[in-house]
């Protein structure tokens, strides 16, 4: 190993190289590991980018599903599995229930006795002003 500064790059250094921030200096020509591992990295960062293009749009949904189905807890799963099953239960049994009672039928007529019916009657009869005429009439009787 033939190192001119005796400090190897930093992890910062590399990235810097790898990005294209920083360019490569005296060690990294002179020094065999540094020089290495930066060939490594420049490899295996073009190896991921030529993989990054295959990447399908299957691949992606299935994988966002996979995270959906973790994040929602199974019980909860199944609980939700069951909801439309218990709203179409619970509407069934309000169907029936308004069925079954329907509209209420109309009350009867208050039953009145055939005997308060003739008394009204003859009430109206027997007198034949309305006992609103009366303070009327007085206003026009002739005063003594
Ligand atoms: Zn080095």
């Amino acid at each position: 190993m033939i190192c001119m500064r005796n400090t190897h790059w930093t992890d910062d250094s590399f990235l810097a190289a790898l990005y294209g921030a920083a360019g490569e200096d005296e060690h990294v020509v002179a020094c065999v590991d540094c020089r290495r591992r930066l060939q490594s990295l420049r490899q295996r960062r073009a190896l991921l980018r030529a993989t990054e293009l295959e990447v399908s749009e299957e691949f992606l949904a299935a994988q966002r599903r996979s995270i959906k189905e973790r994040l929602v807890p199974r019980a909860r799963r199944r609980a939700l599995r069951f909801v439309p099953v218990m709203a179409a239960i619970l509407l069934l049994i309000a169907v029936m229930v308004t069925v079954r009672h329907g509209p209420e039928p109309p009350k009867p007529a208050a039953v009145v006795s055939d005997e308060k019916v003739f008394e009204e009657v003859f009430t109206l009869v027997s007198d034949p002003e309305p006992q609103a005429v009366a303070p009327i009439r007085y206003l026009f009787e002739v005063q003594q």
